[in-house]
């Protein structure tokens, strides 16, 4: 039967790098389910919707055709046909996607496409974000939280960014995780039957080797 795994937790924890990794591993599709919140985020932005305004995001959210390629060599995410990747990735979008995904019309028609992707995988899929073992799959056959220090997440992310420093990175990922966890429909939440992973002190190798291993149990 297809196995289906649901990585949660906050941005800088190495949730893609390790969801990525494992689904290529073991030969199964991969799902980055923050990149959906963030490309139906950029398609407010470039159509002038008020991304502080919710009615206006709830009216328009049925709008722009999100597709999600979910091969774990080459992930790929589609607005409207355009590439999105590059875009979805710029500080005003990261800015302003946990309002836009705090929308529950947005969260709803994101978690039904999440869904379907999940039931198409024909080995089964890896899907990262951070409702996926709560709202989204909660009937997944393994569920991972991982965490790691502040301190640790924002040298990772500023890493990334290249230029940008860790103090304010750490400011910017402490914002949205309050942000994501405060919302009333499926907030950032460690599903009961999750296994957490602190991911502090442990190498990218050592957490997918420790995700593949609860895979295999
Ligand atoms: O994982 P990433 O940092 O790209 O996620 C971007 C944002 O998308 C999160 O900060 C959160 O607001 C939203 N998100 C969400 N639910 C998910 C995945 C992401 O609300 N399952």
């Amino acid at each position: 039967a297809a196995v289906i795994v649901a990585i949660d937790g906050p941005s800088g924890t190495g949730k893609s790098s390790t969801s990525r990794a494992v689904a290529a591993k073991l030969g199964l599709s991969y799902l980055d389910t923050g990149a959906q919140y963030r490309a139906i985020t950029w398609w407010m932005i470039t159509n002038e919707i008020d991304t502080e305004d919710p009615a206006a995001i709830a009216t328009a959210a049925a709008k722009p055709v999100i597709v999600s390629g979910t091969d774990p060599n080459a992930p790929t995410i589609t607005v409207d046909g355009l590439d999105a990747s590059g875009p979805i990735r710029t500080q005003e979008v990261t800015a302003k996607v946990s309002a836009v995904s705090a929308v529950p019309e947005v969260r709803a028609l994101v978690t039904q496409l999440q869904r379907d992707t999940a039931a198409a995988a024909p080995a089964g899929i890896v899907v990262e974000g951070r409702d996926i073992g709560t709202t989204v799959l909660p009937d997944a056959d393994l569920k991972v939280f991982l965490t790691a220090s502040p301190e640790a997440r924002a040298a990772r992310r500023s890493g990334e960014l290249k230029g940008v420093d860790v103090a304010s990175t750490r400011e910017a990922l402490l914002k949205r995780d309050a942000a994501d966890s405060g919302r009333k429909t499926s907030p950032l939440a460690k599903a009961a039957d999750a296994v957490e992973v602190d991911t502090t002190e442990l190498t990218l190798d050592q957490v997918i080797e420790c995700v593949v291993t609860l895979i295999e149990e």
